[in-house]
């Protein structure tokens, strides 16, 4: 029975801080030697956002071999196997590698083709370039999942790597792997969920089972990360005698060290040098409340199993906290009970509790967005999750390859329906939830309760969404939900928790996009290189006479500015009000940008002035920028001014 011992464990785990799960942008180097290939890797630099066309020397790959995630060689493969050959270590460390003939005719799955993602990235690119790609890894080519890419996309740590090879066979050649997990998962096709542990293939818990007499002899253990630690300890306390003590307090209780979500502690320990060594060589996020956060957990004793007992006159006078390793991981993780009460080993308490959530599951599509920030709580997002989504002025390819892969990974998506119409290429197989301009209360809602329920939720906004758009108003919801979670537990309501019910229940995300005002200026020039006012002439949401006001002091200012909304049929005279206050401080002759639809197929782009701009069409889809005092027109571009041009001259 192959359960891995707490020492492999460890030295599996043990790395340095950067390469923890910090490990951001995934950078692409793509070789080449000849001129044809020199333009194919110019050609495929368009798929990726990260990368770096290099002429192909030995010593460049072996630099780009520690650094980067993908190497793509457009030469023959007998070379790019003598280059790389010394430099290979195992799959979960070499980056991927693809390679493709000089017409682009194939694109060859080489190396790391699960784990680093290269046969992904082959698809991609036969794809881009209606190519062949080449894949020879057997699940694959059999349509199978491969356990190992199975478990990263479901964050799940593999335990006993040596199992891998066996256990895959035994999938290709039954079609079948009997799965016993403990968490919340979606199985793919052909794994088949058991209730026993004796009985299963795989095994998804973060316990160590002691299982006698199994049919099999190898089983994989797939740990899900979600054990939150929650320390105490005394100043000073050593690193070896922090790690020593969690190591013992989970090993004495059966529990993985792999399933380490993070740590949890009080914030004046926020600086204890043994912790912060211990959470950086582990990579785990650290989550620290306050000493009156941590009391009112340990006095509420019928809201939360844990007693006053634990309590240590001791510990109150050296932190104000009457306990800190059992509150502190219960208010981590959200859990109403301990899986590990109090152990003090030494110099130091452990409590265990565990992430109530679950693991969620990605089984298809591209990978979910490379670095997600934590939540408030440490975690990389519960059950549900709402991603509120920027998709840009409206075409696919101005929206970032980050959004893309959040809309892909979404159950549904929620958004106004000019909006969905111009992604509706990147949303054709999704649950589609949209309604009108007005009803975006409605909208987002909707977007939340989805996400309580567990799904996975894009809330689109086009632009950035943070600029007069949906995210303020996703965060104003749950920040109403929040007031209500807290009115109950001051209502001592036995169900309620003081933890905001959604900070413990979804993960939310805002990914921004080009707004108006980036697309706008690009196509007119160079209006925005100095300060400037963004305004929206809508006054839905906002009183007339506000608007007015800011009007008037960005004119006064001399800011140039930008006009969000600027006309609808309901108020076709707003726009030339706002006209005439910034004509009171600027000459008629100002250069003024007119962009109607910026990167859709019906734009417009027109620079006039001041005087005139009334004769041109503006509506709802039009952004219009007012230039400064200095601010004027060259070679049909509005240019701002930033000062260099002074520079320059006094230079010549
Ligand atoms: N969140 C959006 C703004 C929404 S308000 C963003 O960041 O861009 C809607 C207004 O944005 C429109 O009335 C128009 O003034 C402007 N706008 C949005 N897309 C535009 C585009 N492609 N071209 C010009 N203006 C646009």
């Amino acid at each position: 029975m192959a359960t891995g011992s707490e020492k492999s464990e460890v030295s599996l785990l043990r790395r340095p801080a950067e390469a923890g799960s910090k490990k951001s942008v995934i950078k692409t180097a793509i070789f080449y030697i000849t001129d044809n290939g020199f333009n194919l890797a110019k050609k495929i630099k368009r798929l990726y956002s990260d990368v770096e066309v290099l002429k192909f020397k030995s010593e460049a790959v072996s630099e780009a071999w520690n650094e980067r995630g993908n190497l793509i060689f457009i030469m023959a493969s007998g070379i790019v196997i003598r280059t790389v050959a010394p430099l290979i270590k195992d799959k979960r460390t070499d980056p991927a590698v693809v390679v493709l003939d000089e017409k682009g005719g194939f694109a060859v799955s080489l190396l790391s083709g699960h784990l680093g993602g290269a046969n992904k990235i082959a698809k991609e690119i036969a794809d881009f370039l209606s190519g062949q790609a080449v894949i020879t890894t057997a699940s694959d080519t059999n349509n199978l999942p491969a356990i190992d890419l199975w478990a990263k996309e479901n964050d799940l740590v593999i335990e006993n790597w040596d199992t891998v090879p066996e256990i895959s066979t035994r999938f290709l050649n039954s079609g079948e792997l009997r799965v016993y997990s403990e968490v919340e998962i979606k199985m793919p096709e052909g794994f088949l969920r058991v209730d026993k542990p004796s009985s299963a293939d795989v095994l998804i818990t973060n316990k160590q089972f002691k299982i006698q007499n199994s049919k099999f002899k190898n089983k994989i253990y797939l740990r899900p990360k979600n054990l939150i630690i929650g320390i105490g300890c005394n100043s000073g306390t050593s690193v070896d005698e922090i790690e020593d003590a969690v190591k013992r307090a989970l090993a004495e209780k059966n529990f993985s060290f792999l399933s380490i979500h993070s740590v949890a502690t009080i914030d004046i320990k926020a600086d204890e040098k043994g912790l912060n060594e211990f959470v950086r060589e582990y990579g785990f996020p650290i989550k620290t409340f306050t000493a009156d956060e941590l009391n009112k957990i340990s006095s509420e004793s019928g809201v939360r199993s844990i007693r006053p007992v634990g309590s240590s006159e001791i510990v109150f006078k050296a932190t104000g906290a009457y306990a800190v390793a059992e509150p502190a991981a219960l208010l981590a993780s959200g859990a109403d009970e301990l899986l590990v009460r109090k152990q003090k080993i030494g110099n130091v308490t452990v409590a265990v509790s565990e992430i109530k959530s679950g693991v969620r599951c990605q089984v298809s599509g591209a990978a979910l967005p490379p670095h997600p920030p934590l939540d408030k709580w440490g975690r990389r997002g519960g059950k549900g999750k709402i991603y509120i989504v920027g998709t840009g002025p409206g075409s696919v390819e101005h929206i970032t390859p980050y959004a893309q892969n959040a809309i892909r990974n979404s159950d549904v998506i929620v958004g106004y329906g000019t909006y969905l119409e111009l992604i509706k290429e990147l949303i054709k197989d999704k649950e589609i939830l949209s309604t009108g301009m007005t009803q975006e209360i409605e909208r987002c809602k909707k977007a939340v309760e989805l996400a309580m329920n567990g799904k996975t939720v894009s809330v689109i906004s086009g632009g950035d969404p943070g600029i007069y758009a949906m995210a303020g108003l996703v965060f104003e919801l749950l920040k109403d939900r929040n007031a209500l979670c807290v009115m109950r537990y001051a209502l001592k309501d036995k169900n309620s928790s003081p933890i905001t019910d959604y900070a413990s229940r979804i993960y939310v995300e805002v990914i921004p996009g080009i707004s108006a005002l980036n697309a706008c200026a690009a196509r007119l020039g160079a209006p925005l290189m100095h300060d400037f006012a963004s305004i929206s002439l809508s006054d839905r949401l906002t009183p007339w006479e506000l608007i007015e006001k800011r009007l008037d002091a960005a004119a006064k200012a001399d800011f140039v500015i930008i006009l969000y909304n600027p006309k609808s049929k309901g108020r076709a005279e707003h726009i030339d009000r706002a006209r005439e206050i910034i004509l009171k401080c600027r000459k008629p002759e100002t250069p003024v940008g007119i962009v109607k639809g910026a990167m859709r197929e019906n734009e417009r782009v027109i620079i006039t002035d001041l005087k005139n701009m009334l004769l041109h069409d503006i509506d709802m889809q039009t952004t219009v920028i007012i230039g400064n005092s200095q601010t004027f027109v060259w070679d049909n571009r509005m240019i701002t001014p930033r000062g260099y041009e002074k520079k320059l001259l006094r230079r010549s």
